[in-house]
């Protein structure tokens, strides 16, 4: 596995990947870490985690460069991540406690309650897109829940995962508590048959999902997905279209596009579809892609020269059959793998841009003429992760967002952001389960009934 700098191109690192009996290995040991980590009280876990978010903190601006390399984040982008790991961290180590509280039901027996016991080895594949905080959102609330965890990260951010494994160390956490697994993904298969890996969870691809859903369903091992998104985000005619414009092009060039939440598809109500279309164009223009290092830079390379290049594809054959550029849509010169931002419209039923995820700084801006088709035009997608609302009225916002977008998160007059307090995950081929908040903390643990008479 191999550590490519995708700016400069440079090889940073070569990853050996482990032998089969080196996993076994670490399933075994990662089960004894389990059966003494699971007596612990609330408090012995919530200092450790207490404990990482400082070492976290500590370490900030190497962890974040860790990512600039391995990578290709812009700087501050890679900073406000690290600082999002702290907030986890210290989240669940006060939180903890009170979501997986015995909950207390009144029958005709003398005693009955709802007991959160943890399941043992869970096991953790995930992507590059935000190396850190992918890891430590699923991380924080299993290790307080009182599991044991296995990362199976992706290949090309192993430097980061060693990183994380590290850090866990040094917080005081058990050994073998959490370990990399440095194994490309033909053998998450045969990790999740293992007797005993008792969960797992995968963030990344919907093809990656299935695959792993498949594997967990033939061993009957409960399994949490959070996938790809194609977010689409209603303009009304009432909206602050300049606020609505700046927002928009924030959440599409955000991490240089290739976020699960970032916003995709602009639903443009016809009144306002060519002043909206004029300073969101200019918002995406005033975007710069080059060195992640520079402060200047607003959007970094996308993460690997293949996946710079799929985003391309997907993007000249929409226009081959009949979607127009109104921004980028070229490959730059250099060995770096940047992408411009760039627009599309005219993108129809049939075309890559309109079906897929396009996972790099590319919008697909579509215009609606009635409130129902925008609606209709916003959830004809087999996604469902996140999506928005622009619009004065609030009322009519709220009600969009509750019962007329199909997705997990609806955020209005504002972009899809993760947060601790919030669950997140997503409906349709976007997956399934929900990470952070209670909801997050309840996903693997044993929602156990005890009755006394
Ligand atoms: P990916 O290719 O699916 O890889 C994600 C992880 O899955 C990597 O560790 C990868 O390992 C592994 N993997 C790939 N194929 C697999 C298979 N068939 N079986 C088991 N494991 C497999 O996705 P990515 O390109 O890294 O990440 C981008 C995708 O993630 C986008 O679709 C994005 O929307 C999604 N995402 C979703 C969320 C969310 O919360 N919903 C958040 C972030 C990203 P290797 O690297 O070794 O191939």
């Amino acid at each position: 596995m191999q550590s490519i700098c995708p700016f400069t191109g440079e090889l940073l690192a070569t990853h050996r990947e482990i032998t089969p009996s080196e996993v076994e290995a670490k399933i075994l040991q990662a089960d004894l870490a389990f059966q003494v980590w699971k007596q612990t009280s609330f408090s012995h876990r919530s200092q450790r985690m207490h404990r990482l978010r400082e070492i976290i903190l500590q370490k900030r601006e190497v962890l974040a460069l860790l990512m600039v390399k391995e990578m290709g984040k812009v700087l501050r982008e890679a900073l406000a991540e690290i600082d999002k790991c702290a907030w986890v961290c210290g989240y669940y180590a006060d939180h903890a406690e009170e979501f997986l509280a015995h909950e207390t039901v009144m029958t005709e027996a003398a005693e009955s309650f709802v007991s959160f016991q943890p399941l043992g080895t869970i096991l953790a594949v995930m992507p590059w897109n935000f190396p850190f905080w992918q890891v430590f959102r699923f991380l924080a609330p299993t290790l307080m829940a009182g599991n044991s965890a296995l990362l199976k990260h992706a290949s090309n951010v192993q430097g980061c995962a060693t990183a994380i494994e590290q850090l866990v160390k040094e917080a005081g956490f058990p050994d073998h508590l959490f370990d990399n697994l440095a194994i490309g993904s033909a053998r998450v298969r045969q990790v999740i048959a293992h007797p005993l890996v008792k969960a797992v969870t995968l963030t990344g691809s919907t093809p990656a999902g299935k695959s792993v859903a498949e594997a967990a369903g033939a061993h009957l091992k409960k399994s949490l997905l959070e996938l790809g998104g194609s977010d689409p985000y209603l303009i009304l005619e009432d909206a602050d279209i300049s606020e609505a414009a700046r927002l928009c092009v924030a959440s599409r060039l955000l991490n240089a596009g290739q976020s699960c939440i970032g916003a995709k598809r602009f639903i443009i109500a016809d009144a306002v579809y060519e002043d909206f279309k004029a300073l969101f164009v200019r918002g995406m223009e005033a975007a710069n892609c080059g060195d992640p290092m520079d402060p200047a830079t607003t959007i970094g390379p996308l993460a690997r020269l293949d996946l710079r290049n799929e985003l391309h594809q997907q993007v000249v054959s929409s226009v081959a059959q009949g979607a127009i550029v109104l921004l980028g849509g070229f490959i730059p010169e250099g060995k770096a793998a940047c992408y411009p931002a760039t627009v599309l419209e005219n993108v129809l039923p049939g075309m890559a841009a309109y079906h897929e995820e396009l996972f790099g700084p590319v919008a697909v801006l579509h215009r609606f003429r009635t409130l129902e088709e925008g609606i209709r035009l916003a959830n004809d997608t087999v996604f469902g992760l996140g999506a928005g609302v622009f619009t004065a009225d609030l009322d009519k916002g709220k009600l969009l967002a509750e019962k007329g977008l199909e997705a997990g998160c609806v955020f209005v007059n504002d972009f899809v952001k993760s947060d601790p307090r919030l669950p997140f995950g997503g409906i349709k081929e976007s997956g399934y389960g929900r990470e952070l908040a209670a909801f997050g903390i309840r996903e693997f643990v044993n929602v156990k009934t005890v009755v006394v008479k």
